[in-house]
């Protein structure tokens, strides 16, 4: 595991301190989105500070994605691991990980629409549970 994290970061022209492997580790075992202080909170020997930089770094690599305009106002970070998309619960800002829709349709009609080769994307839904 260790060395396929040192790797990782070596493909994505970072150096790999012990910081930034733990990190990585992290954010590939959770996924609950969390903000830099969350991680924090779970990591207290590395500032808080580091945290946001290297998950900066990550985001820039595109190891990491960040999931923005849930109402609190945070930063959320997931990683870029395997390709799906969010649902917001806009009531408790529970950002729920979906993974049962094709993109390919909608890359299709995307380069149609606008001549663009589509390189990312990116799909949030918001929403509220019927009883709330
Ligand atoms: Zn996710």
């Amino acid at each position: 595991m260790l060395d396929q994290l040192k790797s990782v970061l070596q493909e994505h022209k970072l150096k790999a301190t012990n910081q930034r492997l733990t990190l990585l580790e992290y954010m590939m075992s959770h996924d609950t989105h969390p903000t830099a202080e969350m991680i924090h909170n779970d990591l207290p020997d590395i500032s808080l500070a580091t945290v946001y930089n290297t998950l900066e770094k990550f985001v820039n690599a595109k190891l990491v994605v960040v999931i923005e305009g849930i109402s609190d106002g945070k930063r959320h970070y997931d990683a870029a691991a395997h390709p799906h998309y969010h649902v917001i619960n806009t009531n408790t800002n529970e950002i729920i990980d979906a993974a049962n829709f094709d993109p390919a349709p909608l890359i299709k009609a995307a380069q149609a629409a606008t001549g663009l080769k589509i390189t990312e994307y990116r799909i949030d839904l918001y929403g509220v549970k019927p009883e709330d």
